[in-house]
């Protein structure tokens, strides 16, 4: 019988992904952190700030998704850039100094201004405004329209941009800028325009030289301890120590604490039950007929989806059914 072709492409497909996959992780890397980054500073949580630069070798490093992520911020970039100069054009304004990196000696604070864009006025002066270009999912994108609405975000790492921009803003003696915010999905831009707000970057300052202070001393501040936040925080194994325990309200409940005990026991089970259906999936698809057996179990391949066309073109998908034989044969006794 002739060999199926779809069947060594699956193959081929599978490792060139798996390549991919791999390429992405070596390029994850964790450097020395000197300075509070001004993309960051706006971070809800001041121990997290304080980590970042004291503690940057514990920090989980991020996974490939958030490395393909950043990759493709990097490949676009210059269109974009290219872009925003042709939307500047109408309006006869240029843009300069790309990446221009600032450092604010006192706040310890350091940052790269993604471009400056230069307005000429009627009385023959230039305005330069500082802009940030982000790349943001269409909710956030549809959700922004001006700056209070990226204070009101729910996101806190959209919260950010503001405190970032009024960084630009303060350390250069700006009035404006602007943000420009790019739809992920659509590649649709949208200008909005940002004042210095002055209150509020007044208790940013507060904030930073309190944390300089904590660091000079090395005492880590206050945590947050907003799950939400320290769920996806990348320093949260040395943070979320048993010690929490006395800084949170406590609940006598041994029915939920019970309940709790036997879920977190049979976690690894749950884990090991995924990745054993994982690789089941991936076993079973290079498989050459609908039925067959593997040991003391039957397996039956069905597939859900138009039939027509071959499958590696069709949408749908392949379940497998698995029978023990030996189970069978006892019931059948
Ligand atoms: S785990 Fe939570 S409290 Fe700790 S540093 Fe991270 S955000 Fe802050």
């Amino acid at each position: 019988m002739a060999e199926d072709p779809t069947l060594n492409l699956q193959e081929i497909c599978y490792d060139l992904t798996q390549a991919g996959i791999n390429r992405l992780k070596s390029q994850i890397e964790r450097n020395p952190v000197h300075s509070n980054w001004a993309s960051q500073i706006g971070h809800p949580c001041s121990r997290y700030l304080y980590y970042n630069r004291v503690n940057w070798r514990d920090r989980d490093p991020h996974n490939f998704v958030l490395q393909s992520i950043f990759n493709e911020g990097t490949k676009h970039e210059k269109d974009t850039i290219r872009e925003i100069q042709e939307d500047c054009d109408i309006r006869g304004w240029s843009i300069v100094a790309q990446q221009d990196r600032f450092y604010d000696e006192e706040l310890q604070v350091g940052g790269r201004i993604d471009l400056d864009i230069i307005i000429p006025m009627d009385a023959g002066e230039i305005q330069t405004l500082p802009c940030e270009i982000k790349s943001c999912a269409p909710h956030t994108w549809n959700a922004i329209d001006t700056q209070e609405d990226i204070l009101s975000a729910k996101q806190y790492y959209v919260r950010n941009y503001y405190d970032q921009l009024m960084a630009y803003l303060y350390m250069h003696n700006k009035e404006w800028g602007i943000l420009v915010l790019k739809n992920k999905i659509t590649g649709l831009r949208k200008y909005v325009p940002i004042r210095l707000d002055y209150d509020r970057f007044t208790d940013t300052i507060k904030k930073l030289e309190k944390l300089n202070e904590n660091i000079k001393n090395k005492v880590p501040p206050d945590r947050l301890l907003d799950f939400d936040v320290c769920d996806e925080c990348p320093f949260k194994k040395i943070c979320i120590t048993e010690d929490i325990k006395f800084e949170l309200p406590k609940m006598d409940n041994d029915l939920l604490l019970q309940a709790i005990t036997q879920k977190e026991a049979q976690k690894e089970a749950h884990k090991a039950y995924e990745s054993a259906m994982k690789t089941i999936k991936e076993q079973c698809s290079r498989a050459t007929e609908e039925q067959f057996t593997v040991g003391d179990y039957l397996v039956k391949r069905s597939w859900i989806g138009p039939k027509q066309i071959p499958s590696y073109l069709r949408e749908g998908y392949w379940t497998n059914r698995i029978k023990s034989l030996v189970e069978k044969k006892k019931n059948e006794t």
